[in-house]
């Protein structure tokens, strides 16, 4: 199955109120930093949001609000490369508002990582032009982005003026719920035009102190010629443009190249940041040369990532799934890709494409490692290794709120201490209410469960030996530490914690944040402690007594993490229902049907409760998966051994009533939620697996939160969209030297191919409602055993299998 279409989002109308949107959802990065798809000729207004973000670019700001100074850390808005502004015959600038627009169309072209515009339009003196446009972020040459603007004067003659700018005089705007916390990060520190007649422009964090250097390259061409041009300077304290004046005739074109080098002090191999990007930008830069290498970049990745499904709707190979499914891929690789190896970031939940939660990090990676693991293994490893570098920070956390080992934050950003906001506003009823989601202490088992899973696909013992072992250990240190001993029970307990749930932070009127017994912490918790020492077993014997040496871990710690991996508690009640927390049998059932008819969207019941006096602790409703996770994460298999070595009988059957019973209350005011919901589904309910697939796919194209893609795009649902396909519908499961497989298709879906990169394998993979296809691709990697319905099947590079489902 090849599909040479679907790769492109096309607009062809200009909608104002849908332009931030599309901003974020037209935003072109490399992993190391993404710029907005906003127009060149805007700046920040009610419609238009241009940003710029480097990878990890934080600053910290302080505000006093409600009567507290709160220091906030954010992902800067940098200085915005793009401003290229134009007028005819000394007349208003060019801004689509003002004109008449004959002809719009603005097209992402996923598979070459390109953003096109054209459009016809006619002033009030009745001049028509054609404007085409088209800009990439170099996916190779990551420090290189470049926009190129043709003008063509249909019926008429006259001046043009053109200004093209690097914009340094820039704020952290872009969330109108932030925007009573203070918002200029940036200082200006040297601005100019230099020998080259390029523009430069250095600017400075105010407290991070990251120097950021741009300089900017424009050609012109007369109807195709190259002309030599003097613009007019214009220096300003953060901004430099240089301003062109042309006679354009009646008929000609005039092209605009503009190329953009961006450097920062903490990039590797420099002297000085500007002195480089100024050294970038006078080399022999060829705008053609340049887009095709960015081309052949992205064509790469595609052989990699892309995947293809041929779904029930008509025409066949036309879906509108495989292009979201695209897209999903297109801004996780513009996130995080192999650039982002030698930088030190983590994976932020709503991409580098806006300022939603600051650019921190959370959770979410959970739900995106898994896409990385089976194609850039890589990637994986360098955004564990961010996790890494904070073990210092992390331990320290745990020590002075009186535990042992580490304890990472629910949110990370430069440090890797907590960067939870102290208090957000509730935008219904505009107050501003405490921030306690920091007490999901569960973002630990998420970065422990991802360093075992990597080492399954990986078989890294490098990795395990080096870094992942001693923050495993130092995690299940941790959470040994907030395990107490109920005597009553004879069980281990976590108490005053919050599971995924985001709307259960306290018992209802209770005076303090914090929930007992979470099930799906607990149930992890012990599936972690019981992995760290499995993994602890495998190492050769002198490895493993180096570790215990260096963390100093005695035998006794040892028998009491078997200990509670063995009995810690998992509440229940209405006989088989797993309980969120302790005590969730106790609150109200929630009048789903008034609600919905009243407010019509409920997704975040917590803003409307709370706006109503009410708080969403006190009922059965949930924003999204919180014990389900448990049943998204492990296997069946899996799941039956942790409940068999808990003393608790499991069956599918429990499972079952479970996912019933959790589904009915959940209002999927996360995205995350529906990804979670759809895959402990896809065995049981295959229609409703594939409405909430499909739902979760319109996530941000169709922007289903009302307003919030705007503000970034939700990275782990992206994901997770893709790793339904790939992991789920194809049941695989790496285990051991086996890569196993058991396909489902949902009956929408007719065939599905994707490659993987397995152990040194490129792997095709080709799944119909009857076929199961895997080829490996010739080369020198060794024999790996394939897993079909119970049985193992040699596969060696160069081989094939089929079997029959
Ligand atoms: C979700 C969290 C998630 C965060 C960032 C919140 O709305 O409840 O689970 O980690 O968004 O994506």
């Amino acid at each position: 199955m090849k599909n040479g279409k679907n790769w492109s989002l096309i607009y062809t109308d200009y909608v104002p109120e849908q332009e931030k949107l599309r901003e974020a959802l037209c935003t072109l990065g490399n992993g190391y930093f993404a710029t907005r798809g906003a127009f060149p000729e805007v700046d920040a207004d009610e419609f238009h949001y241009p940003g710029t973000y480097l990878a990890g670019g934080y600053n910290r700001l302080s505000t006093e609000v409600a009567g507290k100074v709160i220091v906030n850390e954010g992902l800067v808005n940098i200085p915005n490369w793009l401003s290229l502004k134009f007028r005819i015959n000394g007349g208003d600038w060019f801004l689509l508002r003002a004109i008449k627009i004959l002809s719009f169309r603005q097209e992402i072209d996923l598979h070459d990582g390109v953003l096109k515009r054209e459009i016809r339009f006619q002033d009030a003196h009745g001049k028509t032009t054609n404007m085409q446009e088209e800009r990439f972020v170099h996916m190779k040459h990551f420090h290189i982005a470049a926009i190129k603007r043709t003008i063509t004067a249909e019926n008429w003659s006259g001046k043009i003026e053109i200004q093209s700018a690097l914009d340094g005089k820039i704020k952290n705007v872009g969330i109108p719920r932030y925007r009573k916390f203070n918002s200029n990060h940036l200082e200006p520190l040297e601005q100019g035009v230099n020998e080259d007649k390029n523009l430069f422009l250095k600017v400075q964090t105010t407290q991070s102190l990251i120097s950021i250097a741009l300089a900017a390259k424009n050609n012109f061409f007369l109807d195709g010629q190259l002309i030599p041009v003097d613009g007019k300077a214009i220096i300003e304290d953060g901004f430099v443009a240089l301003r062109y004046t042309f006679d354009l005739k009646e008929g000609s074109s005039l092209a605009h190249e503009k190329y953009v080098s961006l450097y920062t002090s903490r990039d590797k191999a420099i002297s000085e940041c500007l002195l480089q990007a100024k050294n970038t930008v006078s080399r022999d830069l060829n705008y053609e040369k340049l887009l095709q290498s960015h081309k052949k970049a992205w064509k790469s990745l595609w052989g990699q990532f892309d995947i293809e499904i041929e779904t029930t709707s008509e025409p066949k190979n036309n879906t509108k799934q495989l292009l979201i499914l695209r897209m999903h891929i297109f801004h996780l690789l513009q996130t995080v890709s192999s650039n982002s190896i030698e930088i030190d970031v983590g994976v932020p939940s709503r991409g580098w494409h806006g300022e939603a939660y600051r650019g921190h990090i959370f959770w979410d990676e959970l739900f995106i490692f898994p896409i990385l693991n089976l194609r850039m293994p890589k990637v994986t490893l360098a955004l564990l290794k961010y996790r890494y570098r904070r073990l210092k920070e992390a331990l320290h956390a745990a020590k002075i709120a009186g535990y042992n080992g580490a304890m990472y934050p629910w949110q990370s950003g430069s440090s890797g201490r907590e960067e939870t906001q102290k208090v957000h506003l509730n935008p219904i009823s505009n107050h501003w209410l405490p921030d306690n989601s920091y007490i999901q202490r569960h973002v630990n088992l998420a970065i422990a469960y991802n360093i075992c899973r990597y080492f399954e696909v990986t078989d890294d013992m490098d990795f395990l030996r080096s870094y992942g072992l001693e923050m495993l250990l130092e995690i299940v240190r941790f959470l040994a530490s907030i395990c107490t001993f109920d005597v009553k029970s004879d069980r281990y307990e976590i108490l005053g914690v919050m599971g995924p749930d985001e709307y259960h932070d306290a018992y209802p009127k209770a005076d303090k944040p914090g929930l007992n017994n979470n099930a799906y912490t607990n149930l992890l918790c012990a599936w972690v402690l019981d992995r760290a020492l499995n993994l602890l077993k495998i190492l050769p014997e002198d490895h493993h007594r180096e570790i215990i040496d260096m963390l100093e871990i005695e035998d006794e710690e040892l028998i009491h993490w078997e200990e509670i991996s063995k009995k810690i508690k998992i509440p229940f009640h209405d006989d088989q229902i797993i309980s969120q927390f302790e005590g969730y049998e106790k609150l109200k059932e929630f009048d789903w049907e008034g609600y919905q008819k009243k407010y019509k969207d409920i997704q975040r019941l917590d803003r409307i409760l709370e706006a109503e006096g009410d708080s969403p602790n006190n009922y059965k409703v949930s924003k999204q998966a919180d014990l389900l996770m448990i049943f998204y994460l492990l296997s069946n298999e899996e799941l039956q051994k942790l409940f068999n070595q808990l003393g608790y009988e499991y069956s599918e059957d429990l499972a079952k009533k479970n996912i019933n019973y959790y589904l009915k209350r959940t209002c999927h005011g996360s995205t995350l939620s529906r990804i979670v919901h759809s895959w402990v589904l896809s065995r049981i309910d295959k229609k409703a697996s594939w409405g909430l697939f499909c739902n979760a796919l319109e996530s941000d194209v169709a922007d289903i939160q009302g307003g919030t893609t705007q503000e970034g795009i939700h990275l782990g649902a992206m994901a997770g969209t893709v790793d339904l396909v790939q992991r789920c519908f194809s049941g695989i499961v790496p285990q051991g030297d086996t890569l196993s497989f058991d396909p489902f298709l949902p009956e929408d879906l007719q065939c599905l191919c994707f490659h993987l990169h397995y152990r040194g394998h490129s792997i095709e993979v080709e799944i119909t409602q009857s076929t199961l296809k895997i080829t490996s691709k010739y080369s020198i990697a060794r024999k790996i055993w394939i897993g079909f319905k119970g049985q193992k099947y040699k596969l060696s590079a160069g081989e094939k299998h089929e079997f029959k489902l």
